[in-house]
């Protein structure tokens, strides 16, 4: 017998502070303006987008 570990984990993704006040960032899928200042480093999503990333990212099946 053999234990196996086959359930579904989604990694927990950094994000970047959000910001309280503009200019935004601008979403890098649909350039929808995101809670992140335009000052953050790397991609920016907006809560839509990084929903349907999480998603995609997330075990299928
Ligand atoms: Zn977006």
């Amino acid at each position: 017998m053999s234990e196996s570990t086959s359930y579904c984990a989604p990694e927990p993704a950094p994000k970047p502070e959000p910001a309280t006040e503009g200019p935004f960032a601008a979403c890098v899928l649909c350039q929808e303006p995101t809670e992140y200042p335009e000052s953050t480093k790397g991609i920016t999503l907006c809560p839509v987008c990084a929903w349907q990333e999480a998603q995609r990212n997330a075990c299928s099946g």
